[in-house]
């Protein structure tokens, strides 16, 4: 069995942080109405990819009625959506859309993570629930052997990167990097780090994340993986 696929079941079977197994359990049984007929995942989510990915995109957290329904990340709701249409848009994706664990999709070159695993109330994890579940980021960045570029969907996530460098012995750059959208940095180590704004309705909505902005992003990474 392969490294990341050991990873991933332990990371299903996780239970240590115990308001967010209540939450993510309680979510899975009362269920949205029009998602009645659905049993819900209620779990973790795993890391989704491939595990010769050159690029890495780390998110925040499972979506209560999307992740946390589906069992796949950034599936089954509207973040996912601009996500897989722009992966599907410069070829990390065989399909534009992205609805439940069966429906075909697979992913080339690009391997997709989270800072935290369980789906978290209005969004927002707690200091201890993103230090209990950081050791999952830091053992999937270590078997991503080839991930040379990473986009980090919001300041959580691109702080969260930065971080895991750090405790696998790098030496952070100084001044401090700074999140913005369409930064790219050329970490010491030699891995492209790209910031993004997260692609969550509150900023799609709201226009502070537009579609060309984000694919921009993407079109950064892919021109950054050629590059390398
Ligand atoms: S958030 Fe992470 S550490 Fe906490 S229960 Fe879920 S998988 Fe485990």
């Amino acid at each position: 069995m392969g490294a990341l696929r050991i990873l991933n079941d332990a990371i299903c079977d996780c239970t240590a942080c115990p308001r967010l197994v209540d939450y993510r359990q309680m979510i899975a049984r009362e269920k949205r109405k029009q998602y009645r007929d659905w049993t819900y995942w209620g779990r973790p989510v795993p890391g989704f990819g491939d595990p010769a990915a050159r690029l890495y995109v780390l998110g925040l957290a499972p979506a209560a009625h999307g992740g946390n329904r589906t069992g796949r990340v950034f599936t089954g709701d509207r973040s996912g959506d601009w996500l897989y249409e722009a992966l599907h848009r410069y070829g990390f994706s065989n399909q534009a859309s992205s609805i439940h664990r069966d429906d075909g999709l697979a992913l080339t070159d690009c391997y997709i993570g989270a800072t935290v695993r369980c789906a978290p109330p209005d969004n927002k994890p707690l200091p201890d629930e993103f230090e209990r579940c950081s050791r999952f980021v830091e053992e999937e960045v270590r078997l991503l052997k080839n991930h040379c570029v990473v986009i980090a969907l919001g300041k959580i996530a691109f702080d969260h990167y930065l971080k895991t460098c750090k405790r696998h012995g790098h030496v952070m750059p100084s001044p401090a990097l700074k999140f913005g959208h369409g930064v790219e940095y050329r970490l010491p180590w030699g891995v492209t780090l790209l910031g993004s704004y997260h692609p969550s309705q509150q900023n799609t909505f709201t226009g502070k994340l537009t579609r060309p902005m984000f694919h921009a992003v993407f079109r950064k990474a892919k021109q950054s993986i050629e590059r390398h």
